[in-house]
């Protein structure tokens, strides 16, 4: 999905920067003007609409080849919804005829630009997020979907499984198409800050490629799954904090740091067991010497590991790979 922002200019009828508030459900309507593309619309509301004084306008236009035009901002009304001007943003959609049915790219650009519109504003499409002109005036529009109240629940449901990351079926034609990455944020990332010591490693989920500002986070593997870039970084050098970030913005931040053990020195006779605290995961170096027991319990800062001395001898204890403590078995 594309989206080329052309703002309108600023004036009363058309962009009357009147501050959106809260988003509550994404309008669908019709250009009602056959043939017309996305830039058409745009340059009507831009030109003509406020030559004529006319109040009318809309955030998003959709063209007939599935181009995307943002004329407004999402932080600000627009004219097309009446009574739900205050808490909707809409959608004009282009069409070839006087049927007023899309073509199968432009209902598909219109899917995937309201599943990334509920995604971003929580709207549930199945229960009011997504609604029709109609829906609140009664006008026919966007006509299509008002003549035809099945296509019209086939679309909600659509757009449901298009921000799921699931295959839809493109409600005008019963085509499938395989949406994936299509209502995937590109800034999304699943960890916003991260605290490893050298030699951990972590995986982050995020809407495209991560990077590190700094060497102290390597990056070791990417893969991508579902749309969802799925990237391995290895903790190397200590660091008080260093950014991530997806498309130069910054989405988490790491720090690298020498890990804490209670203990430097422990010495055991065989059988016997000893519990350290950490605050990363310990591992014993030498299972034939020092076995863990059970798995560690953890409290908010801490981890609580006990080992059970199982063989003579001596054997460190690492946490990534620092060594920690050494313990002997007698
Ligand atoms: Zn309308």
């Amino acid at each position: 999905m594309n989206i080329q922002q052309e703002f309108l200019t600023p004036n009363q009828y058309t962009r009357p920067q009147i501050r959106l508030r809260h988003v509550k459900a994404i309008a669908t309507h019709y250009a009602g003007d056959p043939g017309a593309t996305a830039q058409n619309i745009h340059d009507y509301f831009n030109g003509t609409c406020v030559r004529q004084k006319r109040y009318a306008s809309c955030h998003y236009s959709v063209g007939l080849q599935g181009e995307i035009i943002q004329l407004i901002p999402e932080s600000e009304w627009s004219y097309c919804t009446n009574q739900a001007n205050g808490y909707t943003i809409s959608i004009e959609t282009c069409h070839p005829d006087a049927t007023g049915k899309f073509t199968q790219a432009s209902e598909k650009s219109l899917i995937e630009l309201e599943a990334s519109l509920c995604k971003k504003y929580g709207l549930n499409p199945l229960n009011g997020g997504v609604i029709r002109h109609y829906d609140v005036t009664r006008k026919c529009c966007p006509k299509y979907y008002v003549d035809h109240p099945d296509v019209w629940n086939k679309f909600k449901q659509a757009v449901a499984d298009c921000m799921a990351g699931r295959p839809y079926i493109l409600p005008s034609y019963g085509t499938g198409v395989s949406s994936m990455a299509a209502a995937v944020n590109p800034y999304y990332c699943d960890t916003s800050s991260l605290t490893l010591c050298p030699g951990l490693t972590y995986q982050f989920k995020t809407g495209a490629p991560i990077t590190c500002a700094s060497d102290s986070f390597k990056q070791a593997r990417q893969t991508k799954n579902g749309g969802y870039y799925l990237t391995k970084f290895s903790a190397e050098k200590i660091t008080a904090g260093v950014g991530f970030y997806i498309n130069g913005k910054r989405v988490c931040i790491g720090v690298v740091k020498q890990p804490y053990c209670d203990t430097e020195k422990v010495q055991k006779a065989l059988g016997q067991t000893y519990q350290f605290k950490t605050d990363f995961p310990i591992m014993s170096a030498n299972s034939a010497i020092w076995q863990q027991e059970g798995t560690a319990k953890r409290d908010d800062k801490f981890y609580y590991t006990k080992f059970k001395a199982v063989g003579k001898g001596t054997a460190g204890f690492y946490c990534g790979s620092t060594r920690v403590s050494i313990g002997t078995v007698i």
